[in-house]
């Protein structure tokens, strides 16, 4: 791998000391409390989906591992941000090698170069040491995502292609965030890099308004080998025309034909596979509910069906003929009270 990072003179140093809220003569001791303090107030696990705690978190860090090891402490205090160089700086001194302009800048420690080959300068010395950095897996976001589907597809089950905006391990440090223990150029230390990510999912039968399913390992990346999150959708369920939803019940109304009613027959009731018949007996009352079981939703999960209630719409005649109005007035004269 060949990585060309280039630095010059009005790149923004840190200030480690600052970042831990400490002078630059402070006690080791001093460092580490004030370090510990931080740490235990910006750590993720505490601030969870806070980005700019998140950011602070890894600044102390940074800053800490600097600052605490004796040697780079040294070098920090000497070279500024460039401390990491000083080896370099020492050696190209000695060998007078073309390394752009030395010149320190009156004691701030602030060193500048221009197109330096990291790979090959600093893989020796500074490879091996990658691998003591206590850089700690972290599990990646959970994501969700809202998803819109019809009755008809909550009973089925269906599918949906879905855009995400999300992250992806940095392809340039392989999701350490670092390159020969400096910050990767790519994702600027982060270790990920925000992506655009097209997804087949699968809405299971038995969905329902509010439904939050779980797409496993589908979320956020994890970090420094860390678990991926979860996608979940958020699920809502359009209103149907016909069918209204009580948990896995379904309620629907049934026009029934006075006649029908009245004298017995047969009706078709809708339901999500189709129509179906069903039985009335005679005299049947406006209002009365029919229980069609395991006609309604699927239970999520598993392989049972909640009821079909089906309730009687009785439909009264309309544009009589005169023949029909003369035997219902005969009707009438059978039940002189008016009750029927
Ligand atoms: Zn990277």
């Amino acid at each position: 791998m060949f990585h060309k990072l280039i630095y010059n003179k009005n790149m923004a140093g840190k200030d480690y000391y600052s970042i831990l809220g400490v002078n630059r003569n402070a006690s080791e001791r001093e460092i580490k409390q004030a370090y510990r303090k931080l740490a235990r107030k910006y750590h993720p696990d505490v601030n969870p989906g806070d980005k700019s705690a998140e950011a602070k978190f890894k600044e102390i860090n940074e800053a800490y591992e600097v600052i605490s090891d004796k040697e780079n402490r040294r070098k920090y205090d000497q070279f500024g941000d460039q401390w990491q160089y000083a080896d370099q700086f020492a050696q190209a001194r000695q060998q007078q090698t073309p390394f752009g302009d030395f010149s320190q800048a009156g004691g701030t420690g602030r060193f500048h170069f221009e197109e330096v080959d990291l790979s090959s300068l600093f893989g020796d010395l500074f490879g091996g040491r990658s691998r003591s950095r206590r850089v700690r897996p972290r599990r990646g976001q959970d994501i969700e995502h809202p998803v819109e589907v019809t009755l008809e597809e909550a009973y089925h089950g269906t599918k949906r292609t879905i855009s995400l905006q999300t992250e992806e391990p940095c392809s340039g440090c392989g999701g350490t965030g670092r390159i020969q223990n400096l910050p990767c150029s790519v994702c600027r230390g982060l270790g990920v890099v925000s992506a655009m990510k097209r997804l087949e999912v699968k809405i299971p039968p038995g969905v329902k308004d509010g439904s939050r399913v779980r797409i496993a390992g589908k979320g956020g990346p994890g970090y420094a080998g860390g678990a991926s999150g979860n996608l979940y959708l958020v699920v809502s369920v359009k209103p149907h025309r016909l069918f209204e939803r009580r948990g896995d019940d379904l309620y629907v109304d049934v026009s029934v034909p006075l006649m029908v009613a009245v004298l017995g027959g047969e009706v078709q009731v809708p339901t999500l596979k189709g129509r179906v018949a069903l039985k009335i007996s005679p005299e049947t009352q406006n209002g009365r509910s029919f229980r069609l079981a395991g006609q309604g939703m699927p239970h999520l999960g598993n392989s049972s069906y909640g009821n079909l209630m089906a309730k009687v719409k009785v439909l009264l005649p309309t544009n009589l003929s005169p023949q029909e109005k003369e035997l219902f007035k005969q009707l009438k004269e059978l039940r002189p009270n008016g009750k029927l």
